[in-house]
């Protein structure tokens, strides 16, 4: 089976397209012809959730959750990330989502 490495960038946390065209061959999951990437939120998630929060995700799985800034800074022991995107594994995120 041949697998297009040329897929349509999805927002982890809507779902929706970024506009952007992936061309990276690294990139493996694909859902249908578009792919998350974890380290790219679209616009519209960024002003909403990333204005005021950091978003946590596990690049492998795509969980993730968003928690705010104050948060951040008093669970992780690290400054709060420049493009406000962490990575973690799911036992980190399991203790961060309230369920
Ligand atoms: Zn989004």
């Amino acid at each position: 089976m041949t697998k297009s490495y040329v897929t349509l960038e999805i927002c982890p946390i809507c779902k929706k397209d970024t506009g952007t065209i992936l061309l990276d061959r690294r990139l493996k999951d694909t859902f249908e012809s578009k792919t998350i990437n974890p380290t790219n939120v679209c616009d519209d998630c960024r002003k909403k959730y990333l204005s005021k929060g950091v978003m946590i995700i596990n690049p492998e799985t795509c969980r993730l959750t968003v928690i705010k800034d104050s948060a951040f800074k008093k669970i992780m022991d690290c400054p709060i990330p420049a493009k406000k995107i962490a990575f973690a594994h799911d036992d980190v995120l399991d203790r961060l989502i309230i369920k």
